[in-house]
Order: structure tokens, then C-alpha cells, then sequence
């Protein structure tokens, strides 16, 4: 890429470093030419396909802005938020799939969202799965019920 303070059109890397969580890597550069110094960051491009076909990146934020709502009210903060989205975004990412649908980003919202709260995971699976009866909620509970009293037969195991 080009020297952002000169426009020189080739630059030198100097150092290399995966981010914490994986995902991406950033490299400082250095332009031969002026010797300015800059950041770049690269990660591998992961498209959503909207329901209008509309090809957009993915993003955390969409993430966020998707569950923010079935949050409402619930002890869930900002950070819980950031971390929801970034192991959406970890379990898409190990699919080993450039692309995907909204649908299957729901999916993947599912399991980390359950894990934060169940009660924000209810209603964010209510709207997502179309529940359309009490019984759509009744088996949704169930099977958290099922689940924790799994949880506690393992726990009681030890
Ligand atoms: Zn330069």
C-alpha cells in the first residue's frame, strides 16, 4: 500500500504481531522513501449476505446492536456485550466460511448469548426462531431446565 505521508508506493515491514484473540495481524511499516512509519491491520474478510442479498462485512456491532434489545433490563453490561461478539465472531471465524447469512449468524448468537443470560437468550431466540406459541417457550425451557439439572448431576458427580 502507499506511504500515507508521501504517496510512495512501497513500503518495508518492520515488525508483525498477532492480535490477542487470533484474529488478525498488524504490521508496522516503514516508507523507504521518507521513512515515515504507519500501521496496518489485516484480517481474513468475512462477508454477511443480507436478506436483501446485500453483501456487507461482518461486524461486532452489528452483533451487539442485534441482542442489545432482548438485553434490555438485564444484568448485562457493555464489556459482556463486547465479549458476546467477539466469541459470535471467533465461532464464525472457525467455520472456516468467508461468507455466511444473517440466519446463521443468529444461530451462532444462540449459544454465547445462553451462556450470558437466559432470559435475553428467551427473547432473542423467541424472535429469531419465530416462536409462535407458549408451547415454542415452554420447550425452550425445558431444555434449560433439562440442561441445568445436567449441570448439576455432573457437579454432584465430582
Ligand atoms: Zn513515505
Amino acid at each position: 500500500m502507499h506511504c500515507p505521508f508521501c504517496r510512495h508506493p512501497d513500503s518495508r515491514v518492520i515488525d508483525s504481531r498477532t492480535s490477542d484473540d487470533g484474529l488478525s495481524i498488524r504490521r508496522r511499516r516503514q516508507c523507504p522513501e521518507c521513512g515515515g512509519r504507519f500501521s496496518t491491520t489485516e484480517t481474513a474478510s468475512l462477508m454477511v449476505i443480507k436478506r436483501s442479498g446485500v453483501l456487507e462485512s461482518f461486524s461486532r456491532d452489528k452483533v451487539i446492536a442485534g441482542v442489545r434489545k432482548a438485553c434490555q433490563g438485564r444484568p448485562v453490561t457493555e464489556a459482556d456485550l463486547a465479549v458476546l461478539a467477539q466469541r459470535v465472531e471467533e465461532a464464525v471465524r472457525q467455520t472456516g466460511v468467508s461468507q455466511l447469512d444473517t440466519n446463521e449468524i443468529g444461530l451462532a448468537i444462540l449459544g454465547p448469548l445462553r451462556d450470558l443470560d437466559e432470559v435475553a437468550y428467551l427473547r432473542f431466540a423467541s424472535v429469531y426462531q419465530e416462536f409462535d406459541s407458549l408451547e415454542d417457550f415452554e420447550r425452550s425451557i425445558r431444555e434449560l431446565r433439562a440442561d441445568h439439572a445436567n449441570a448439576e448431576a455432573t457437579a454432584g458427580d465430582r
